[in-house]
């Protein structure tokens, strides 16, 4: 007999109510766009785990670059998770605007 062994993690979200369930077995973090972010695209963090998840706003010029912005337009480099044991950075790497400048 087989027994398919099905984990189950929940997933909160310290900026918007917005909660998930996934069934992988292999280590991963689920991502959503965060209404408590401006809709950026923000990891979870697993229920029970008390963390901060930030915006990290990009200080230097935009350019031509195609960077991830937050609902306000403002341009955003990464969002920080501050852990109690330690801390995650998801980064938005920008994309070079590709093709000629003329
Ligand atoms: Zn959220």
């Amino acid at each position: 007999m087989l027994v398919m062994l099905r984990p189950e993690q929940r997933w909160v979200c310290p900026n918007c109510t917005f909660t998930d369930v996934t069934h992988e077995a292999e280590p991963h973090t689920r991502f959503h766009a965060c209404r408590g972010l401006k809709g950026l695209t923000a990891p979870m963090i697993p229920a029970g785990t008390r963390a901060k998840v930030e915006a990290v706003e990009r200080g230097d010029y935009v350019g031509r670059e195609h960077v991830q912005v937050d609902g306000d337009g403002r341009p955003v480099m990464a969002v920080n998770v501050t852990r109690d044991d330690g801390n995650d950075v998801a980064v938005y790497a920008p994309l070079a605007a590709a093709g000629r400048e003329d």
